[in-house]
């Protein structure tokens, strides 16, 4: 799937324009991780044109994005682009889309909602919004079972994606799509490679705070299939395990566009998108199982190796002080491996009620020559 922001490189190539700059002071945003997605979002949606300059500009960029000076082209804010040449519209742009999936946001759910879990939906929509924009284009995005107190609720522009008040399956058959895949963190099935060609990818605008939801997601897979429409009910994982992958609904689209459009591994993708907080739930999962029971003097110590940080950063999003709260959490301490060793070498392994244990009996002097 094509990144809005390479096409419209595309057809600036096609045009020998290989770079460009902008009159506008708001388009590209100073910090804009993607220049050019954010130059052709706004040609996109109308705001500009790009446009041939009188005089060359200093600051642009090439097609790849990176600074580059003295550009004869640039956008134009609709207000003034009636003095330049324009070179590459909106409709040009537009005229050159690919076909592409739906990412359907469900609402079927709504009225299940608090006020305060209502305002939350809204939110995560409206960044989801901001999200479809970074990888493809708004109308990509679509919101189903809108009624009026989302429109009221929502703080964005629903004119610049698809805003649907029936149902999914009637959106979907208007679409002539007869099968989705419905992302479920209940689905038996992992989302894989083979799942990457639906037509339309179905999130749920559920929000649980209250954990009163769970397991609705399937429902929205039942009234599709009441509905005729075949549906892939799949999960994300991260290792296997739904524990540590966000369930913001911007944030599974966030992991599912860098999945498709920037086909990242499922993982990468998971760990870019993820937040200390989820990374933390998962970690709680994961350092029990690596720790060791000690018993010294009669006393319990749970213990697990440092290095252990280095190996979870790497697919989790941890920083020192996330390993060190769920160590405190845990009531786990962490020593250097060489320690573990040390503690190994001077203790013997028993069964306690089930579980081993290794045994330490040491004198009070020679466990105070140890701390020392
Ligand atoms: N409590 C709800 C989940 C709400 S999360 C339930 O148990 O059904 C909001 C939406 O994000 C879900 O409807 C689903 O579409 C998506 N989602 C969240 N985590 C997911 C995961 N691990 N895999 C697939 N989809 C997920």
């Amino acid at each position: 799937m094509k990144k809005l922001g390479k096409i419209f490189a595309e057809l600036l190539a096609e045009r020998d324009i290989y770079k460009i700059g902008s009159l506008s002071k708001r388009v590209p945003k100073r910090y804009s991780r993607d220049k050019l997605q954010e130059i052709a979002t706004a040609v996109l949606e109308g705001y500009g044109t790009i446009c041939r300059l009188k005089k060359p500009a200093y600051i642009g960029w090439d097609l790849e994005g990176n600074p580059v000076h003295w550009v004869e082209y640039a956008f134009v804010h609709s207000s003034i682009a009636g003095e330049f040449k324009p070179v590459l519209t909106s409709r040009d742009l537009r005229n050159a889309l690919p076909d592409s999936p739906y990412f359907i946001i469900d609402l079927m759910h709504w009225e299940k909602h608090s006020q305060k879990e209502k305002i939350k939906v809204a939110l995560q929509s409206a960044q989801s919004y901001g999200v479809i924009c970074d990888y493809l284009w708004g109308d990509r995005l679509a919101l189903t079972w809108v009624n009026e107190e989302f429109k009221a609720l929502a703080n964005f522009p629903l004119d610049k994606i698809t805003a649907y008040e029936g149902s999914t399956a009637e959106f979907l058959k208007e679409e002539s799509i007869g099968e989705v895949v419905l992302l479920d963190p209940r689905a038996e099935k992992e989302l894989g490679p083979d799942d990457l060609n639906a037509g339309a990818f179905v999130i749920g605008g559920i929000i649980d705070t209250s954990g009163k939801k769970r397991g609705i997601t399937a429902r929205i897979g039942d009234a599709l299939e009441d509905a005729g429409i075949k549906v892939r009910r799949r999960k994300i994982t991260l290792r296997g395990d739904i524990i540590g992958v966000p369930d913001r609904i911007n944030m599974i689209l966030d992991i599912m566009l860098r999945i498709l459009v920037e086909e990242k591994p499922a993982e990468k993708a998971i760990l870019e998108v993820q937040a200390p907080l989820q990374a933390r739930w998962r970690l709680r999962k994961e350092l029990p199982k690596r720790a060791i029971r000690y018993k010294v003097n009669g006393k319990t110590y749970r213990v697990i190796e440092k290095e252990l940080f280095d190996e979870y950063s790497r697919w989790l999003k941890i920083r020192w002080e996330d390993f060190v709260k769920v160590l405190r959490e845990l009531d786990l301490i962490a020593l250097e491996r060489k320690r573990i060793q040390h503690l190994n070498k001077i203790s013997n392994p028993r069964l306690i009620n089930g579980k081993t244990y290794r045994v330490i009996l040491l004198k009070k002097a020679a466990m105070l020559c140890y701390n020392c």
